[in-house]
Formats: C-alpha cells, sequence, structure tokens
C-alpha cells in the first residue's frame, strides 16, 4: 500500500455526495444513493481512494451516515422529482415538438427563403413571377429531413440534390418547388408521378392535391418509400412497381404528370393519360447530355404545346422503350 495518506480526516455526506478528505491534502468525492455503494467502493479500492485502502478498511460507516432513514427518504425525494422533471419535459416536448424538431423547421424556414430568392432571380426564364403562397407553404410543410438517408439528415435542407441509394437521388429543392409550381394544380387535381424515388415529390405534391399516384421501378425503393410515407400519414399518395414510361391506364386521365427522370423523348402514353388541359413536367435528354425541363401542355381541343424552361441534371428514365 502506498504510504502517501494515512488518515481520513473527515467524510460527510452533501446532498448525497460525499466528501471525502485525507490527510495528505486528496479530496475526493463520491455520488452514492445506497450504504453498500460506499462499502463497494471502499472493497473496489476506488482511484480516489486506492492509496488509501487500509484507511478506508477502518472507515466506520456509521459515522458517515449516521441518519440512514433520514438519507434513503431523501433520495426517494430526490427520484421523485427526477421522474417529474422527466415527465414535464417529455410532455413539452410533445406538445411543442422537440428542440431537434425545432431545428428542423428553422432550416425549413431558411431552405424556402432561399428557394423563393432563386425562383425569384431565375422568373424570366421559367414564366412565373415567382412561387405561389401555397407552393412555398408547402415545400415549408413537407419534413424533407425524413425523407433523405438517416446519416446525411443534416444536409437534409440544404438547396442540393442528395444520395438516396440504388444510384437514384433526391431532387434540389429549387427543382421540386419549381417543377410543383409548373404543374400549376389544384386541390382537385388527380397527378400521376414517374419515378416515386424517395417520395419527397410526391409528399409536396400531396400537400396540394386531391390525389397523388407514383410508380418506381425499383422495387427495394418503392417498398421502402411507401411504409415510409404510410408512416407519415400520407394516405392521399398511392405507389407502385412499375415502368412509369406506361403511366397507370387504370387511374388516368390525369390533370397533371410530373416525370423526374430524364426521358430521351416524351413517352406517348403519357402524353395519351393527360387530361386535355392537363400540364406535364418532364426533363428530356440524354443521360450524359445536359437535359432540358419541357412544360407540356395539352389545350382543350387536345392539341399538345411545349416549351423548353430550364437546363437540368436528372437521373435517366430506366426501360427499353
Ligand atoms: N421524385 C423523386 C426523385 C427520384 S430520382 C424524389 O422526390 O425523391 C428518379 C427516380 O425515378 C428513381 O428512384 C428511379 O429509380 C426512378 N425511375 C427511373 N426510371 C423509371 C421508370 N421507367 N419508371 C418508374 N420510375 C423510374
Amino acid at each position: 500500500m502506498d504510504g502517501a495518506c494515512s488518515g481520513v480526516v473527515a467524510a460527510r455526506i452533501e446532498a448525497l455526495t460525499f466528501r471525502m478528505e485525507m490527510n495528505d491534502g486528496t479530496v475526493g468525492y463520491w455520488s452514492g444513493t445506497r450504504r453498500w455503494t460506499l462499502t463497494r467502493l471502499c472493497q473496489d479500492g476506488h482511484p480516489i481512494l486506492r492509496q488509501c485502502g487500509e484507511i478506508i478498511d477502518r472507515f466506520d460507516l456509521r459515522e458517515v451516515w449516521p441518519k440512514r432513514k433520514n438519507a434513503s427518504q431523501s433520495v426517494v425525494d430526490m427520484n421523485s422529482i427526477r421522474w417529474l422533471l422527466l415527465i414535464v419535459l417529455v410532455l413539452i416536448g410533445s406538445v411543442y415538438g422537440g428542440p431537434l424538431d425545432d431545428e428542423y423547421a428553422a432550416q425549413r424556414r431558411r431552405m424556402v427563403r432561399t428557394i423563393d430568392a432563386d425562383v425569384k432571380a431565375t422568373s424570366a426564364r421559367l414564366g412565373e413571377p415567382g412561387l405561389e403562397a401555397r407552393v412555398l407553404a408547402a415545400m415549408g410543410s413537407v419534413p424533407r429531413h425524413e425523407f433523405v438517408p438517416s446519416g446525411l439528415r443534416h444536409l437534409a435542407y440544404a438547396n442540393r440534390p442528395l444520395p438516396i441509394g440504388y444510384g437514384q437521388t433526391i431532387s434540389q429543392p429549387y427543382i421540386v418547388a419549381v417543377m410543383t409550381a409548373l404543374l400549376d394544380v389544384d386541390n382537385q387535381d388527380i397527378v400521376l408521378e414517374v419515378g416515386t424515388g424517395s417520395g419527397y415529390q410526391a409528399a409536396v405534391l400531396a400537400e396540394l392535391v386531391q390525389r397523388v399516384y407514383s410508380i418506381e421501378i425499383i422495387p427495394e425503393l418503392a417498398q421502402l418509400t411507401q411504409k415510409q410515407l404510410r408512416r407519415l400519414g400520407y394516405d392521399n399518395i398511392e405507389t407502385r412497381v412499375g415502368d412509369g414510361y406506361y403511366g397507370w391506364e387504370e387511374h388516368a386521365p390525369f390533370d397533371a404528370i410530373i416525370v423526374t427522370a430524364a426521358a430521351s423523348h416524351i413517352p406517348p402514353p403519357l402524353l395519351r393519360q393527360l387530361k386535355p388541359t392537363g400540364r406535364m413536367v418532364i426533363p428530356v435528354g440524354g443521360p450524359f447530355l445536359t437535359q432540358q425541363l419541357m412544360l407540356v401542355h395539352k389545350t382543350a381541343e387536345g392539341r399538345v404545346k411545349m416549351r423548353q424552361v430550364l437546363p437540368v441534371a436528372f437521373v435517366p428514365l430506366k426501360g427499353k422503350h
């Protein structure tokens, strides 16, 4: 035994903490809620006390814990207070959302401001003076962090596309907002989406329309996204696995169609499934070339008009067409 200390000068309870003063000037603190904790501490040779093992052996527990009943009573009281505090915090959290939710909401507001500014800066090209309030509101309410892989949540509200696995991406928020605005939907509309991906674009549209039908070609991704959309309560979105090039005949015609993967040409089945006066937004171009975001409009007489809106970069539309 190291002889550095040769006696316990004092040990007393200070609000459930033992303060050990050794006669070599060493002061140690030990928080214990049971009498045996201190006994164990002595037996195991806690680092603070190891040097003083001999002295501790002679240490009289009755001296440091003279009013055992009172002490354990105060332990109960402290525990009750801790539990009460925890319950209050959980209740406050469930009413107002946790601090993390607040942080995401703040990030989302910043994202919406950025998108709004970017749309205004590109308004001439877009042919839109700015985004309607309801599109901004939809962008401001969908929790994008729930649609990105958990490891990338810190980037969820950056104005950029992110990988979602299977070689696919969730589109940049600015592009999602622009495509949504170009569709010019209302709350009675039935919309078809080709390329469910993460489900984010579908969720934004679901805030604005009556129903969204969305098709995804990668079965594993479709399954994961379907689960997530259900968990988040989007019950006006229906998804299925398939090649969206051919549309979704059972639910056609659609008021609007959005394609979120780049096609080499506008799929004729989608044109057929678009209602007269309906709109389609689709990126067109080769996979390694600059694609053009196209706005397609079917007139009341069934004629098709289109215009190039923006150069874009989307993952390619899969399938042999
Ligand atoms: N709208 C998505 C974007 C996903 S990226 C989002 O908000 O996250 C494009 C998606 O289209 C990918 O998931 C890809 O697998 C899917 N896709 C590609 N070709 C397709 C096809 N022929 N039919 C349906 N989905 C297709």
